[in-house]
This record gives C-alpha cells, sequence and structure tokens, in this order.
C-alpha cells in the first residue's frame, strides 16, 4: 500500500470506513497510516515539538481538509523537510465523502469520553481519535521541555464579524500563552474566544488529557470540494510551514485580537424558546442593552451591556442543550499572559 500521488486526501476518501495499517518512508522521515484518515510522520531528525493537525471533524468543512493535504504532500514529495513530530487526522471521511457536517450525532462533542452516552457511527471514530492522540502524545518525550500542539481547524456554518477566530480551551488558572496568541496573531487570526468551562471537543481533550496547547480554529465559511480559495489561509499555511520544518511559531502583535470572554450560555429551557435574531446573523453580532435576545414561555434573556455578542446560535436542538453563547470583548491587557 502507498499514497497514490501523495494524496492522502484522496486515499482517505476512497477508505472511508476503514483502513489496514501501512509504514511509508519520505525524504526526511518515516511514517504509518494508521487507519482512514489517521497518519502519523516521525522525523529523521529529533525534535521536541509534537503537532497534531486536524481537520474535517466535521464533514462538509473541506477548507481544512485541503491546507492540511497540501502540507502532506509537500512532506512526502520533500518539498518541505519535516522537522517535527506531525500527526495528521482527517476527522470523518463518512461525513465527508456525504458532504454533510456529520451522520448521526456531532462529532465534535463526543470527547473526553462523552462518545459513551450516545449511538451512531460518530461514535467509535471518537473513540479511535482519542486513541491515535494518546499513542501519538506516549510516544513523545516525556521530558517537561517537549511541546505539544493540537489545532483542530474547522469551518463555521454561519458568516462571522471575525472571519478567522479561534476557540480557546477553559483554562483553570485563566493564564494564556502568549507565544500561542502571537501565533495566531501573526496567522490573521482576528479574536480569540475564551472559554468558560471545560467542553467535549477534540481540542479540549488534547489540552485536559495531554496538556497541549489545543485549539478550535475556525477559518470561514464552508464550500464543497475544489470550491475553496485557499488564498484565504495563506498566513496560517506559511505560519504552519515554518512550525511543521522548523519547530518554531511566527509571532506578532497582539494588538490585533480581539479577545472575547463568555458572559452567558443561552440554554434552550423549552419547546417555545426562540432567539430573536435573523437566521443568517453572523457570529459576534453586537445587540443593544436591554434587547430581548431570547425568549419561551418560560424566560426572557435581556442583553447585559451594549456590545455584547451572540456566537454560535442555534434553537434546532433538544431542550436543554445550549443555544449560543453571549460573548463580551475584554482588552488584550486584562489578560494573564505566560
Ligand atoms: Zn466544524
Amino acid at each position: 500500500m502507498t499514497i497514490l500521488n501523495h494524496d492522502f486526501l484522496a486515499l482517505t476518501l476512497a477508505n472511508p470506513n476503514a483502513m489496514a495499517p501501512f509504514q511509508l518512508t519520505f525524504p526526511s522521515g518515516t511514517g504509518v497510516v494508521e487507519e482512514t484518515g489517521i497518519l502519523r510522520l516521525e522525523p529523521t531528525q529529533t525534535s521536541r515539538v509534537s503537532v497534531v493537525l486536524s481537520a474535517g471533524i466535521h464533514g462538509n468543512e473541506t477548507g481544512p481538509m485541503e491546507l492540511i493535504n497540501q502540507l502532506v504532500r509537500d512532506i512526502l514529495a520533500g518539498k518541505l523537510t519535516l522537522g517535527v513530530r506531525l500527526l495528521v487526522i482527517i476527522g470523518h471521511p463518512v461525513a465527508a465523502n456525504a458532504a454533510t457536517r456529520f451522520c448521526d450525532v456531532n462529532l465534535n462533542r463526543l470527547f473526553s469520553g462523552a462518545w459513551r452516552n450516545y449511538a451512531g457511527i460518530e461514535v467509535q471514530r471518537a473513540e479511535r481519535l482519542e486513541m491515535a492522540v494518546n499513542d501519538f502524545y506516549a510516544l513523545s518525550s516525556t521530558d517537561s521541555e517537549h511541546i505539544r500542539l493540537h489545532y483542530d481547524l474547522h469551518t463555521a456554518i454561519r458568516g462571522s464579524m471575525h472571519e478567522k477566530f479561534v476557540v480557546h480551551p477553559f483554562v483553570e488558572n485563566a493564564h494564556y500563552s502568549k507565544q500561542q496568541l502571537a501565533f495566531f496573531a501573526a496567522s490573521e487570526i482576528e479574536a480569540v474566544l475564551l472559554s468558560h468551562q471545560p467542553t467535549t471537543t477534540f481540542s479540549y481533550y488534547s489540552h485536559s488529557v495531554h496538556g497541549a496547547h489545543a485549539f478550535t480554529v475556525e477559518l470561514g465559511k464552508v464550500y464543497p470540494f475544489g470550491q475553496n480559495d485557499l488564498s484565504c489561509f495563506a498566513a496560517l499555511e506559511k505560519n504552519l510551514r515554518q512550525l511543521l520544518e522548523k519547530g518554531s511559531l511566527a509571532e506578532s502583535s497582539l494588538s490585533s485580537l480581539c479577545i472575547f470572554n463568555v458572559l452567558d450560555a443561552l440554554v434552550k429551557d423549552d419547546d417555545s424558546y426562540e432567539l430573536n435574531i435573523d437566521q443568517d446573523v453572523k457570529n459576534f453580532t453586537q445587540f443593544t442593552e436591554g434587547y430581548p435576545l431570547a425568549q419561551s414561555k418560560k424566560s426572557v434573556y435581556r442583553v447585559k451591556q451594549t456590545g455584547d455578542a451572540i456566537v454560535f446560535p442555534n434553537t434546532n436542538l433538544p431542550v436543554g442543550q445550549r443555544a449560543g453563547l453571549v460573548v463580551r470583548a475584554i482588552s488584550v491587557d486584562a489578560l494573564s499572559l505566560i
């Protein structure tokens, strides 16, 4: 078995359900396809950096899959010299082939063992992806200087006032890595949303279980395969190439970043629950104080301060689940940076 034309994405989509493991070599190292959509690449030179790059956790988010595939292609072809340990993941090939976000249940809600509470095609995949990450980081040095990174790349269903943004994992001590934020600023990421609690996303899993700097990175809108303008990701791609080659992170001033705190989680508390927003409202749309943002027979949510904004609105879900987040901009100077 080989990766024909160094096209890992094509191989993955042609074998969406399963693949027998096989090994491969490339000019700067060795690798193994562990399962469909799971490729581990080890550099010849020893490295203190272990990077997980994942995309397509939602099957219709094609742009990031194409971006990652280009990087893999260049490594396998010898155009990019790999200088770090790298785990590449195409998250959900079955859904990708069906051009759908997910088949039975949202894969990016199933990590940290949450898959145990669900049924469907995504359950087994979540368990398998956790295992791949566990194995990958277990093989990394236990040396405390070893750096673990995980960038889980997505595109959003709806538009956003900040086209590219990052969801920062919840950190108990409220210390934030200046180096990671500077990397996002240099990669033309516009905003950072600081999570207010643990979640069951893929990136949070790598953060909480393996201590990785791990982020959900939203890169713009969903388009079908072949219709993505990868130049939109040019700055990120350039900086990922530098990371993979040299093990170093590009940095620029944090002043370009908008930082948001979660103020409130909107919870659908009744079947009558409604959000008073347009269907196609963009993420980070702001409202004025007193605006009745959400209401049901049981409750009404009024905006607390002009400028507070909504992120991830969605009412097409069961009672008891999150219908959106209300967020508030804070100054980067207010953050405790390490
Ligand atoms: Zn997504």
